[in-house]
């Protein structure tokens, strides 16, 4: 199968506005982006869907969700609050498959989300 988008992303060949980096995760800006911060934050370990993530994957989520909390907090959104969304296949509208979660924040948001 051919490298996800991400993956071209992670591997730097995409350009990407890089936010965070480590070992296990990549953060980078939304390429259209939905709230005045958009932030994917997104394993290098290539999950095609949230259906796909197994029981050895529970520390590299949780981290993915603790990487969002400190990007929400360095970009100043924290104490008002953001959403951070997985959107699994089709119908919740997933088009890049590749695991990511969004953090979006600086606006206020939604509730049911369309
Ligand atoms: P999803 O619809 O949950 O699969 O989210 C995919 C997201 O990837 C969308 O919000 C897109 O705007 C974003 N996206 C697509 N291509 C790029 C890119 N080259 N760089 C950054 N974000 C992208």
């Amino acid at each position: 199968m051919s490298d996800s988008l991400f993956t071209k992303i992670i591997n730097k060949e995409i350009p990407a506005n890089i936010e965070y980096e480590d070992e296990f995760v990549v953060a980078f800006s939304d390429i259209s982006p939905q709230a005045p911060v958009h932030i994917l934050i997104v394993p290098k370990k290539p999950i095609p869907t949230i259906n796909d993530a197994e029981q050895t994957d529970a520390e590299l989520l949780g981290k993915i969700i603790l990487v969002a909390k400190d990007l929400a907090k360095s970009k100043g959104i924290a104490a008002k609050g953001y959403r951070l969304v997985l959107n699994c296949n089709e119908e919740a509208g997933q088009t890049v498959f590749h695991v990511h979660c969004h953090l979006l924040g600086g606006r206020r948001m939604n509730w049911p989300p369309g």
